[in-house]
């Protein structure tokens, strides 16, 4: 084991802009509420945001507030609450989590930026069920308590080839959504103003992709946990300038380590890929876990799930739609295993590290089969840790700790079925 002087997470610089950055963003929030302009839209993590922002919304993703209670570890207080209420323990905890934090009149934004007493009330919430239909669940309960429309878009799941039929239906349905938006932004929609929107949007993935790329460096200079916390802009800010701005600056400091030979994990020995939601409120513990066995998670569907290559600026609609069906959690098994087989390639990955979240079965792709199909065809070995993504009465820190120890130590030993690349 390496000494305590090793084991410290690298800090990254631009954490220092990232965190300017998300105060902006809630500050802003909270003036639009306070002086009820712009409209505020709520918005699934893969809804339009850019269609909200180009008719002048202000967007706001509870997914992101969930993440933030599972972080903070509120939600193993709130999430009773809202079990109280009727919302099973089973069911996703961002939502129980969230509705629970909101009936007990807590957030964590309070603690993290003075003056902001609440979460953003909505002028309308705007869901994408390309995920799950939880969202919808979800913002229902918020827009009935406000007398808020909600609507969105139902979206195909299971999808193996994207076709024009797919696409044809949600671009429908997304420019469905323009007229009723005009109404509630009181802006009329402007097909250049979404362009420009798409093509921000656009480029922000293509840089956030990059930013992922650099981890396929050998040794890696950024972890899946790193990833977890730079997200942050291309969840909530795509469509904006300064999400842009920030993977601009974020890039040339991984570029930096890379040319420098820094390591996210110093001596590197193996490299992991983290298939599933993040346990948030245990990140932290599982880096320094990691760290200390010096192997680096170097890659996730999840981080990746932000990167939308099928923008197009000239043909928003019908582009917006393919990104949005195109993503990994909407899509059928054989899909997921070639993505998978990509990641494992490119990112040159030991073993697979699988997340069986309790209460997010549409993130969890180790239920049927899966992790045994790729051991077998590609001889990629893998683990499969029981855990939530916010309830951590789901999660067993010693369980996990033990595992993840056995794990490291078949690879590094070579017990444990070897990659046939
Ligand atoms: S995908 Fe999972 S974590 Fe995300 S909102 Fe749906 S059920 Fe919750």
């Amino acid at each position: 084991m390496a000494d305590a002087k090793e084991v410290k997470i690298k800090k990254i610089a631009a954490a220092k802009t990232l965190r300017k950055l998300m105060a902006d963003h809630f500050y802003e929030l909270d003036r639009a509420v306070k002086e009820g302009r712009p409209k505020v839209a709520w918005c699934t993590s893969v809804g339009p945001a850019e269609l909200l922002r180009a008719m002048g919304f202000v967007v706001y993703f509870p997914e992101n507030h969930g993440a933030m209670l599972g972080a903070t570890r509120m939600a193993a207080e709130t999430i009773p609450a809202a079990n109280a209420v009727g919302y099973s323990p089973d069911i996703c905890s961002y939502l129980t989590s969230d509705v629970g934090a909101f009936l007990q009149g807590r957030t964590p934004l309070t603690d993290a930026y003075e003056g902001i007493a609440a979460i953003p009330k909505p002028d309308v919430l705007i869901y994408n069920t390309n995920q799950c239909r939880e969202v919808l669940d979800w913002f229902a309960w918020y827009g009935q308590r406000w007398s808020k429309p909600v609507i969105g878009v139902e979206c195909y799941r299971g999808v193996g080839e994207v076709t024009g039929v797919h696409v044809a239906g949600i671009a429908g349905q997304i420019l469905a959504l323009v007229e009723p938006l005009e109404k509630i932004s009181g802006e009329k929609f402007d097909i250049d103003r979404l362009r420009e929107t798409v093509r921000l949007s656009r480029e922000c993935s293509d840089l956030w992709k990059e930013v992922l790329e650099t981890a396929a460096t050998k040794p890696s200079p950024l972890t899946f946990f790193d990833s977890t916390i730079h997200m942050a802009p291309a969840v909530v800010m795509r469509g904006t300038q300064v999400a842009v701005d920030y993977y601009r600056e974020l890039l040339p400091e991984l570029k930096a380590r890379i040319a420098d030979g820094v390591a996210a994990v110093e001596g590197e020995r193996l490299r992991l890929y983290w298939e599933g939601m993040p346990i948030w409120g245990r990140l932290r513990d599982l880096a320094t876990q990691f760290l200390e066995l010096r192997a680096c998670v170097v890659a996730s569907t999840y981080a990746n799930s932000w990167i939308f290559t099928a923008l197009e600026p000239d043909d928003p609609f019908k582009s917006m739609a393919r990104a949005y069906t195109e993503l990994f959690i909407v899509r059928s098994d054989p899909y997921k295993e070639k993505y998978l087989k990509e990641m494992i390639d490119t990112f040159g990955v030991d073993g697979i590290v699988f997340h069986d979240s309790k209460t997010c079965p549409h993130n969890t792709n180790c239920r049927y089969a899966m992790p045994q199909r790729l051991a077998e065809r590609l001889g990629v070995p893998s683990i499969t840790i029981a855990g939530d993504l916010n309830d951590l009465r789901c999660y067993s820190d010693e369980q996990a700790r033990t595992q993840i120890e056995a794990f490291v130590e078949q690879l590094s030993s070579g017990v444990a079925p070897v990659s046939n690349r």
